[in-house]
């Protein structure tokens, strides 16, 4: 069963692929379609790296791992 989807509809789900919010079908689809999208799949890989690099700058700015290196320091002394 194939499901042919447009370049729009495929941009119109990326976030939703990308979060995993898809249901099975329709992430197949998409999944399909990228394989012979180029477009799509650079859009796609944009948009993964930019939230990985969203998700570093977020951790790194966490109260939690402030605190711990916090505490780090202090234990040496
Ligand atoms: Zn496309």
């Amino acid at each position: 069963m194939t499901q042919d989807l447009r370049c729009e509809e495929v941009i119109d789900k990326l976030l939703e692929y990308l979060d995993r919010e898809l249901d099975r079908d329709t992430e197949d689809a998409l999944a399909q379609h990228m394989e012979t999208c180029r477009a799509c799949f650079s859009r796609a890989e944009f948009e993964r790296r930019l939230r990985a690099r969203v998700r570093d700058i977020s951790e790194a700015k966490a109260p939690d791992s402030l605190r711990q290196r916090i505490h780090a320091i202090m234990e040496r002394y």
